[in-house]
């Protein structure tokens, strides 16, 4: 498991995992064996699970806001990479011409994961947004994050781990957050939590992330 997060309140704490460690059994006996421990899956690659970390750690927030923030984070969230070879990257699949293109050791590939599209290198400082915006890089082997726009440099969290491989020989990826952390956690937080009709946690999600008990229909008309 490559990323492991959790954040801890007085009664109750949130665990966030990548999506592809859901069902990694070390957090499911975490989860069976702690009533007031929720658990929080992050779709994406490791820079997106570390951005979300982030934005949790740097925000100070209870137990159900952290999962509600980190659910609604994705849209906030664009994920650039720099590869050696598109072979084996599933989502998005490459063309047929990258595909081939990959088969030459000399190549690399731009990766736009948002917008699902693969371009040259060059072209990335175009498509990345500068304004209000964080990174988290993670390079492989020979990649460094010079080949990343330069932009929001000085604004770098450099990740410790290796970054998702993508199948390639050599990657750096980073993703960015776009607007600040406080902005971005107040539009998500912007309507009211109502207590759980169970174990009255605030909420605005219409299934308890504590309890997992299905909120009434006034407090989802409440919370809409
Ligand atoms: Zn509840």
């Amino acid at each position: 498991m490559e990323q492991l997060a959790t954040i801890d309140g007085p009664e109750r704490s949130v665990i966030v995992v990548a999506e592809k460690d859901r069902r990694n059994p070390q957090v499911a006996r975490a989860v069976a064996a702690h009533p007031g421990l929720a658990m929080v899956s992050v779709p994406g690659p490791l820079t997106a699970v570390a951005m979300t970390d982030l934005v949790l750690r740097e925000s100070d927030l209870g137990a159900a806001e952290c999962v509600e923030v980190a659910r609604a984070l994705p849209p906030f969230l664009r994920t650039y990479a720099v590869l050696s070879s598109a072979t084996k990257v599933e989502q998005p699949a490459p063309p047929f011409l990258t595909y081939l293109a990959s088969l030459l050791p000399w190549t690399r590939f731009g990766l736009d994961l948002h917008e699902g599209r693969y371009l040259k290198p060059v072209d990335l400082p175009r498509v990345v947004p500068e304004a209000g915006v964080r990174i988290i890089s993670a390079p492989t082997a020979r990649f460094s994050t010079d080949l990343l726009p330069a932009g929001a440099a000085a604004r770098d969290v450099a990740l410790e781990l290796p970054a998702t491989s993508w199948g390639a020989r050599h990657a750096v990826e980073c993703t960015l957050l776009i607007g600040s952390v406080e902005d971005v956690v107040a539009q998500i937080l912007s309507r009211d939590a109502v207590a759980c009709v169970n174990c009255q946690v605030p909420t605005r999600l219409s299934l308890c992330p504590f309890c997992g008990v299905r909120q009434a229909p006034e407090h989802r008309k409440a919370s809409a």
